[in-house]
């Protein structure tokens, strides 16, 4: 019986985890430099967290979530996004009376059953963050910037924001009901979108095959109340500003019904379609409808796999500091054990100075490999080799009687003896 990984899904390994950790690091590093702190949640949640938050007439709940009961009846989803969550937890945790103002970010795997392709995954990496109860442009902008600061950060010099406003409760039906107005009119429209038209005529606008068929489509920014206005000319200012470009795109909709004013989206050069690295958006009713008082909100996810194959697209260099390799081998068996306890000490650092200074030359990361017993020296050195070491030291009976090892460097194939008692 063979086994491989589920449709959709994929592996991690070597170079691809690396590229991962590395993301997630610099991701990290980015979102405490503007003051985000961390938050895991579960992988799953109540199904109903997702259905209320999400809505129910969008692709995820209608077609792309994960549901299961667990053994009690209790009807469960693995998490297709991050912001449900976290809501729930700011909730639930009372954060907001704890925080002057909560800004949160997390990082894990997502779950959608989508069609998988290039670029689209039903397991997929997501980083977020999330910014509460501050209602004012300055939010929206520092969000964005934030988003690109991590995808310039990692390399990436082929971006492009795009950015709508979707107003508010007072504006947006005007604006729907004129959608649904247009589009009644038209004949045509695809399956998915004559379905739509009804529950959420917004999502035409991002259709695939009907988004490009129109050209003269009625644009949100003209119904936007004054506030809404104020708001979203406020955030492109302050974006101008500071020097983040930006583009409004009239027909960029989100496929999260939580969304109000500010919305947008960072394009790469990732594989055929799949091109946004990552989205978000305002969304200031969600907490209120998730039971809590109301908190205006604002947050992002960026796609890790996307942003990884964006990166490897446009030849991003990433230098994660590697660790020096160290390869501890033996000239036959006697030796194993006093091998064995050498190299435990040179993991823990707890060899005398001298001795990691001629090893370890001041790196301040190692990683040490070794020793395998039953294998030739020459067998040994091979392994070396495949491991990447940059040093192999080699117990030999004849050094260690004069308390001895050897160190060979394995670039310059040089040799020297080191003492080690
Ligand atoms: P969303 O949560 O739908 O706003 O998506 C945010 C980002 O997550 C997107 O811009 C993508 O980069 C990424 N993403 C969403 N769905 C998938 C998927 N099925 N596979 C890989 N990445 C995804």
């Amino acid at each position: 019986m063979n086994f491989n990984a589920p449709r959709g899904t994929h592996d991690l390994i070597e170079k691809d985890a690396e590229n991962l950790r590395y993301l997630e690091t610099l991701c990290r590093k980015i979102f405490e430099k503007w003051n985000y702190s961390e938050i895991c949640f579960p992988t799953f949640e109540d199904a109903g967290l997702f259905t209320r938050s999400i809505g129910e007439s969008t692709d995820i709940i209608e077609k792309e979530m994960y549901v299961f009961e667990d053994r009690k009846g209790r009807k469960l989803a693995l998490r297709p996004e991050g912001t449900a969550s976290t809501v729930r937890a700011l909730l639930e945790h009372s954060l907001m009376q704890k925080m002057p103002a909560a800004k949160l970010f997390y990082m894990g795997p997502m779950f959608r059953y989508e069609r998988p392709q290039a670029g689209r995954y039903r397991e997929f990496y997501q980083a977020g963050a999330e910014y509460f109860g501050n209602s004012e442009p300055p939010a929206d902008a520092e969000i964005i910037i934030a988003a690109s600061e991590i995808l310039k950060s990692a390399g990436l010099k082929k971006i492009d924001t795009r950015l709508n406003s979707l107003g508010c409760k007072a504006c947006r039906p005007a604006f729907r009901q004129e959608l649904k107005n247009y589009f009644s009119s038209k004949e045509g429209l695809c399956e998915d979108c004559s379905n739509r038209l009804e529950k959420n005529p917004l999502r035409v606008l991002d259709c695939k095959i009907d988004g490009p068929r129109f050209t003269d489509l009625p644009q949100m920014e003209k119904f936007l109340c004054p506030e809404c206005k104020k708001h979203f000319d406020g955030v492109k200012e302050l974006l101008e500003k500071s020097g983040c470009g930006y583009t409004v795109d009239h027909k960029l909709v989100r496929g999260l019904d939580y969304y109000t004013k500010t919305i947008f989206e960072i394009r790469g050069s990732a594989e055929g379609a799949q091109d946004a690295l990552c989205a978000g958006g305002r969304y200031d009713n969600l907490v209120e409808e998730l039971g809590g008082s109301p908190t205006p909100a604002v947050g992002f996810a960026l796609g890790s796999e996307r942003v990884i194959a964006a990166a490897q697209k446009e030849n991003a260099v990433w230098n994660a500091s590697r660790p020096l390799k160290v390869f501890v081998a033996v000239s036959g068996e006697s030796l194993l054990k006093e091998a064995f306890v050498f190299a435990a000490g040179l993991r823990r650092s707890n060899l005398a100075e001298p001795v990691k200074l001629a090893i370890c030359a001041g790196a301040p990361e190692i990683c040490v490999e070794g020793p395998v017993a039953s294998r030739s020296l020459k067998s040994q050195l091979k392994l070396a080799d495949k491991f990447g070491a940059d040093k192999t030291i080699i117990f030999g009976e004849d050094e260690y009687k004069r308390g001895a090892v050897v160190l060979r460097d394995m670039k310059t194939q040089e040799q020297k003896e080191i003492k080690i008692v």
